[in-house]
C-alpha cells in the first residue's frame, strides 16, 4: 500500500518514505491510498486473537512490503507489552484505559512503533534522522521514551513554557542521551509552527534528515486504530458509540480508519475543551481557528487541529461527515464537577482529558440512549494531580514509573523564535 499526499501535488510513497518525511514534498499529510477491509471472520472471532495477532492484522497493509512480517510482529512486542483495560462504569458506559504504557500516556504506542520502525530501517545508514516534536505535554514524553537510545537518531522536543504540568516536564527534560528538550516562549502552535517551518526550511533540510513524530506521522498515527479493536474485542457489541478527547484529532482519525477496515462502530463524537474549533464547524460549516485558551485538560489546547483534513478526506462531505460523527465542546467548570460526581458516586478517578470524553459521550447518548459508548481515558490522572487533588480533596497515589523521575534535574534550553531554534539545530552539527 502506498500514501498520497493531501496536498495531491507529489507523488505517491511507500510507508518507510512517509515515516522519514513526516510530511511530503507538497507540505500536503501523507493518507493511505487505499484501505481494504481486514477479513471478516477475523473480526467476527477476534476474541481469539492476542493482541500480538490483531496488531499485526491491523496494520500489515500499511507497513506493506517494508518490513518482514517476522520483524512487523516483533516490533509489535516491543510495542504492545502493556494492557488497555475496559472499565465499566454504568450500564451502557465504559472507560477505555490507554494509560497503562511506559509514560503513562496513550501516545506511547504511536511513540514507540515509531521508533521501533525507525530503528530498524536505520540499522544500516550512516546518516542520523533528526525527529522534531512539538508537544502540548503527552507527546513528548511518549516519543522521548520510545526513542530513548534508538540508533540513529536524534530527537528534539518543543514544548510550550509554563504551558505544561510538573510531571510532564520532568518526563520531557531528564531524559539525556539522543534527546533534547527545548522550552519555548509561547503556545503549543507555535512551537508546531517552528516545526513546520522548519520542514521547509533549504538549510535544515540540506544538512539534517528531518522527519515528525507528532500525529502527522503516519507511523505514529495508525496504530492508534488499535485501541478500538481492542475495545470491540472485549465488548462485541453492536451500536458501539466512541468518545475520544480530541486536541490534533489524530486519534479519533485512527478510530475512523479502524472503521475503514470494517470495525463495526456507528458512531464517533469528537469531545473538545473550550478549543472549540471543530464543534463550532459542526455548527456552522466555516473551519475558523480561533486563539488556543489554556485549560485543565492542556493536552488538548489546540485551535488548529493538524488532522481534522485527514476526516474530512474521508468522510467526503459535509452531511456525510455529520452522519458519522458529532462534536461537542466544555468548559473547566463542567469537566471538574463531572471528575468530582464520578468521584463521590463510582470511586472512578478520571482525569480532565477523559473527563472530557466522558461529557460528550454523556451528551450524546442522552438523546441516543438505545447505543454502548467508549470513551477513551487518555492520561493517567497522576499527571494533573494539582487540579485532581484539589477537586477530589485527596491525595494520589504516585506510580513507580513517575516517582524514578520526580528527583532528575531538568535540561533544557529556552527558544523565544524561529531564528533561535533554527541556530540551536544548527548548533547540534
Ligand atoms: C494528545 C492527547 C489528547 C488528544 O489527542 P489527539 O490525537 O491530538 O486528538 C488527548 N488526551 C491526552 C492526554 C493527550 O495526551
Amino acid at each position: 500500500m502506498l500514501y498520497r499526499s493531501l496536498n495531491k501535488k507529489s507523488e505517491l510513497v511507500d510507508f518507510e518514505k512517509a515515516i522519514k518525511l513526516g510530511l511530503a514534498s507538497d507540505g500536503g499529510l501523507f493518507f493511505p491510498n487505499t484501505i481494504s477491509h481486514i477479513n471478516k471472520d477475523f473480526i467476527e472471532s477476534i476474541e481469539n486473537y492476542s493482541n500480538i495477532e490483531i496488531a499485526y492484522q491491523v496494520l500489515k497493509q500499511f507497513v506493506g512490503n517494508t518490513i518482514s512480517e517476522l520483524d512487523l510482529k516483533n516490533i509489535l512486542k516491543n510495542t504492545i507489552d502493556f494492557d488497555f483495560p475496559l472499565v465499566q462504569l454504568e450500564e451502557n458506559i465504559f472507560s477505555l484505559e490507554l494509560y497503562h504504557g511506559p509514560t503513562l500516556a496513550f501516545k506511547d504506542v504511536g511513540a514507540r512503533f515509531m521508533a521501533n520502525c525507525l530503528g530498524y530501517y536505520n540499522q544500516n545508514m550512516s546518516k542520523l534522522t533528526t525527529v522534531l516534536v512539538a508537544t502540548s505535554g503527552d507527546t513528548g514524553a511518549a516519543v522521548a521514551n520510545g526513542f530513548l537510545g534508538v540508533k540513529g537518531t536524534k530527537v528534539v522536543i518543543l514544548y510550550p513554557k509554563n504551558k505544561v504540568s510538573e510531571i510532564q516536564e520532568r518526563q520531557l527534560t531528564t531524559n539525556k542521551k539522543n534527546i533534547t528538550a527545548l522550552r519555548v516562549k509561547g503556545t503549543f502552535d507555535d512551537c508546531q509552527k517552528m516545526v513546520k517551518k522548519a520542514f521547509n526550511d533549504k538549510e535544515l533540510n540540506d544538512k539534517f534528515n528531518l522527519t515528525s513524530a507528532n500525529s502527522i506521522n503516519v507511523a505514529r498515527w495508525l496504530p492508534q486504530s488499535l485501541y478500538y479493536f481492542y475495545a470491540y474485542k472485549k465488548l462485541k457489541i453492536k451500536n458501539l458509540v466512541f468518545s475520544i478527547p480530541s486536541g490534533n484529532f489524530g486519534n479519533i482519525c485512527a478510530g475512523i480508519i479502524a472503521k475503514e477496515l470494517g470495525l463495526p462502530i456507528k458512531h464517533f463524537i469528537a469531545s473538545t475543551n473550550i478549543n472549540d474549533t471543530i464543534p463550532r464547524y459542526f455548527k456552522n460549516g466555516v473551519l475558523e481557528p480561533n486563539k488556543t485558551i489554556a485549560t485543565i485538560s492542556n493536552a488538548m489546547d489546540v485551535s488548529n487541529p493538524s488532522n481534522f483534513i485527514r476526516i474530512l478526506e474521508v468522510f467526503k462531505n459535509f452531511k456525510n461527515l455529520k452522519k458519522n460523527m458529532s462534536s461537542y465542546s466544555f468548559n473547566d467548570n463542567e469537566t471538574l464537577d463531572l471528575i468530582k460526581k464520578i468521584y463521590n458516586s463510582k470511586q472512578y478517578v478520571l482525569d480532565p482529558h477523559g473527563a472530557v470524553g466522558l461529557l460528550g459521550l454523556n451528551k450524546y447518548l442522552k438523546i441516543n440512549s438505545k447505543n454502548t459508548g467508549v470513551f477513551l481515558e487518555t492520561a493517567h490522572p497522576i499527571k494533573f494531580s494539582k487540579h485532581i487533588e484539589k477537586c477530589l480533596g485527596i491525595k494520589l497515589n504516585t506510580p513507580n514509573k513517575i516517582k524514578k523521575i520526580l528527583d532528575n534535574k531538568k535540561e533544557f534550553i529556552d527558544i523565544d523564535n524561529y531564528e533561535k531554534f533554527k541556530k540551536t539545530l544548527l548548533n547540534f552539527g
